[in-house]
């Protein structure tokens, strides 16, 4: 270094709270990061953007202090170093944690400071000129490597600002050093070897292998490791400007020493980069007969679902390529959407990557995070790549509708570029760093819900609605898929458990309540497993008892028995057991195993008060049927309304009161002090049960109005009717949407009667026969249709009751 020009530093600095040593101008330090502090610095300001960037930090020694993590800044030291960051390396796993080398500039003295979190920034005065150091740079750096032993001392130094008191504190301190260093060189015997780095690890090394030729062996392997990974780059079928970037790297590797963090991240790289498929590829065997043949045989019902996937597989044979709206399933959680995914991946003979997006705020997820420091790791596309090992395999993007977003950037713009035709042979993973084609890969999406799937990427995909399964289509899906996997995962055969189409009805309406077939499959999941614990104790009892007769006995099998007939897993005690009879899971065996069940009829319990109405909701999760109650006091008129409610809930409330009031008069509808002013003197309370989930939506409108009916005529709805609709403030009822859900709904849970509005009629079509039979419908255009369906014998007072009814 010759003399520099004066810099000046700037007049604000971020402060870096070091405890592992002194930083001295001139010579260089590395620190470890792990305090919150100091990692939010490195954060904030060093590793934004895609290279280190030029910040200058004020470093200020720290006493070691067990409570340096505490959320209160600690008393600062007064004078500090500000320095350069040369090198950051680290990683996040298993927390995050960082390594920075730091250059030290010069002095600075602390002004004021500005602001403690999330780290200390201060006003900061420069007290030496940066043009000081070049000649003494050399001894500073010795110095710097002392200081860590001397911290007191080198606090000191740092601390004398002007020249003369520098020197007097550190020649006896050089002096020290000196002899030292004499010391430690005649123990040592270098290596004609130019770089330093490899002298001053070796003979450590050596010393802590007991056999010399240990260490070579080690270097030995990796230099074969290195040739052959040039090898395997040479020979890979990579395009030529990955090959290129792999050779540069692999020059620059050959030429690290191991003991560099980078050494390691290079080679992991070089490896990702080899082992990516780049043309590698299964050959797709369509057949368009065969793949309905293997979705019928693995998928009961969802005949649309399978319809529209055919088309979309046909279309693409015929096309010859993938260009087109990505598929999007969208439906309630366990309908079999990624179950059908993987269909697909089968019948095209192809490999299956499942991508979960639920909760992915952070671009590099998708992206990959630059190398610019050790945990630096390629995104979950190329990951899955890796995976699959071929460069055409089926990628289910699990739940779209989850991705988040943070300061990070929008996963779904990454994604974006991801699903685009256009684009995405040439998608740039910033790991990579080299474009990977992902034209061949079919993407499948799935979504619970549209409401939360970003426009742009909405924009791209076409969505087909899975809806959720009636009773029926349950215990058909039970006993053609779930028990028989169920069983294989068991290891049990249908010569030991026995589960009833009764049984499976009861586990599915008494404890489940679901739209799919998730809970379902998890309860026949203990059954089997409870099952199965029965049968290899009797297997052991069996085997105690006789041994030569168990290993005659075919597959050794025990079955339980009491008086001829199978029985319930409750009753099987010790017995004796004839080899056929299966365990019977009847409704005892259930509660033996499943507990007492979870959801009990409750309906007529819940309306046997005036103010209660069943009403219908959609959620994400599927339909749901709702139970609006409401009360009221003396008060001031107000409106009181809980249990998680949405805005547009709360407008509803509003305008079913208004139309009450303006209505009170026809209806006979009184407050307690037998005004016709409903809310003279009166409070509402209205609340909307099972508080975890919010409930948005105009659909209740006209629940709400039943319910303040029932409320303020002191007549009961009738307890077996749900109803959905949106109302207006002159009693209109308006369309709504998920009526299919909402229908299976109130048919899960043995309602008989369904309002709904007039204009929903037509979404009637799409409801299973047998769930029309057992419930009868009731479409309304006006309040007044609603409440006489609601009540039994009509609501309204000296009319003809019943004449609006409509049943279909
Ligand atoms: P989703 O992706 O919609 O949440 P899954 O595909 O994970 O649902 O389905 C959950 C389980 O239910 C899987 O074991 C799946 O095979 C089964 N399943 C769902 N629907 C059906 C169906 N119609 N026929 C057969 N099995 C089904």
């Amino acid at each position: 270094m010759s003399s520099v020009s004066p810099i000046q530093i700037p007049s604000r600095l971020p402060l870096l709270l070091t405890h592992e040593g002194v930083l001295l101008p001139g010579s260089t330090m590395r620190t470890s990061v792990d305090s919150a502090r100091n990692l939010q610095l490195v954060r904030s300001r060093l590793l934004k953007g895609t290279s280190l960037q030029s910040t200058i930090l004020g470093v200020i020694p720290n006493t070691p202090d067990p409570a340096s993590d505490a959320q209160d800044l600690p008393p600062l030291h007064r004078i500090g170093t500000a320095a350069l960051a040369v090198q950051v390396v680290g990683s996040n796993w298993p927390k995050p944690h960082y390594t920075l080398l730091i250059t030290g500039l010069c002095r600075f003295q602390i002004v004021q400071v500005l602001k403690e979190k999330p780290y200390p920034i201060a006003e900061v005065e420069q007290l030496d000129r940066l043009e000081e150091f070049p000649s003494t740079c050399k001894m500073r750096e010795e110095l710097g490597e002392l200081s860590e032993q001397f911290y007191k001392y080198a606090v000191q130094i740092l601390d004398a600002v002007s020249l003369e008191e520098r020197f007097k504190m550190t020649i006896p301190l050089l002096v020290r050093q000196i002899e030292g260093l004499k010391l430690l060189q005649k123990t040592r015997k270098p290596k004609q070897d130019d770089d330093k780095r490899v002298i001053a690890i070796r003979p450590i090394r050596r010393i802590t292998h007991i056999s010399g030729t240990l260490e070579d062996e080690d270097e030995d392997e990796d230099n074969d490791d290195i040739v052959m990974l040039e090898k395997k780059i040479r020979t890979s079928s990579m395009p030529e400007q990955a090959h290129k970037v792999c050779v540069k790297e692999i020059k620059r590797l050959k030429k690290m020493p191991q003991s560099m963090p980078e050494y390691a991240l290079t080679r992991n790289y070089l490896e990702l980069m080899v082992e990516l498929p780049w043309n590698k590829s299964t050959t797709d065997r369509l057949d368009i007969r065969a793949a309905r043949i293997l979705l019928d045989n693995d998928h009961y019902a969802m005949e649309k679902l399978k319809k529209r996937v055919l088309e979309y597989l046909a279309v693409r044979q015929l096309k010859n390529n993938l260009k087109g709206p990505i598929l999007c399933f969208v439906g309630p959680p366990g309908v079999g959407k990624t179950s059908v995914g993987r269909s697909v991946a089968k019948t095209l003979g192809r490999e299956f990557h499942r991508i979960a997006l639920g909760g992915v705020c952070d671009q590099s997820d998708i992206r990959g995070h630059r190398r610019t420091y050790v945990g630096s790791m390629p995104g979950r596309i190329i990951n899955g790549l890796k995976t699959v090992g071929v460069n055409n395999p089926v990628f289910l993007l699990d739940e779209v509708d989850k991705l988040g977003k943070s300061l990070q950037g929008d996963p779904a713009a990454a994604l974006l570029e991801v699903l685009d035709p256009e684009q995405n042979h040439n998608f740039t993973d910033h790991y990579l760093n080299v474009a990977f084609d992902l034209s061949q890969v079919l993407f499948i999406a799935t979504a619970n819900t549209t409401a939360t799937i970003p426009a742009a990427l909405l924009d791209r995909m076409e969505i087909i609605q899975v809806p959720g399964y009636t009773q029926e289509e349950k215990i058909e899906i039970a006993h053609r898929h779930l028990i028989p996997k169920q069983l294989e995962q068991h290891g049990l055969t249908p010569q030991q458990i026995q589960i009833p189409q009764v049984t499976t009805l009861d586990i599915i309406t008494r404890y489940t309540r679901e739209a799919g077939v998730r809970s379902l499959d998890r309860k026949l999941g203990a059954i089997c497993r409870a099952v199965a614990v029965k049968v290899a104790e009797g297997q052991h009892k069996e085997a105690k008892l006789d041994r030569s007769d168990v290993t005659e006995r075919e597959g050794c099998r025990e079955h339980i028995l009491e008086d001829e007939k199978p029985e319930s897993i409750s009753d099987t005690t010790d017995l004796a057991l004839p080899p056929e009879m299966p365990i019977l899971i009847d409704f005892h065996a259930l509660k033996d195993i499943l507990g007492p069940p979870m959801y009990e009829m409750e309906v007529s319990q819940r309306l046997s008060q005036p103010g209660v109405a069943i009403g219908l909701a959609w959620t994400p999760l599927g339909g749901e049927i709702m139970f609006v109650e409401a009360s009221r006091m003396d008060g001031e008129g107000q409106l009181t309304l809980t249990g998680q409610l949405g805005d547009v809930m709360k407008e509803s409330a509003h305008l079913a009161i208004s139309w009450l009031r303006s209505n009170a008069k026809k209806y006979q509808l009184t407050n307690a002090f037998g005004s016709f002013d409903l809310l003279d003197n009166t409070d509402i309370h209205l609340h909307f049960p099972a508080g975890a989930v919010t409930k948005d939506g105009p659909s209740a409108g006209v629940t709400i109005v039943t319910c303040l009916a029932s409320l303020f005529s002191g007549r009961l709805v009738r307890s077996d009717v749900a109803m959905t609709g949106e109302i207006t403030l002159r009693g209109l009822v308006l369309p709504v949407g998920g009526i299919k859900d909402k229908v299976l709904a109130a048919h899960r849970a043995g309602l008989k009667q369904v309002i709904i509005p007039r204009r929903n009629e037509k979404d009637l079509e799409g409801i299973p026969g047998n769930v029309r039979q057992d419930l009868s419908f009731v479409t309304a255009s006006c309040l007044d249709e609603v409440l006489n369906a609601a009540f039994d014998g009509g609501f309204t007072v000296k009319t003809r009751p019943g004449l609006l009814n409509s049943k279909l």
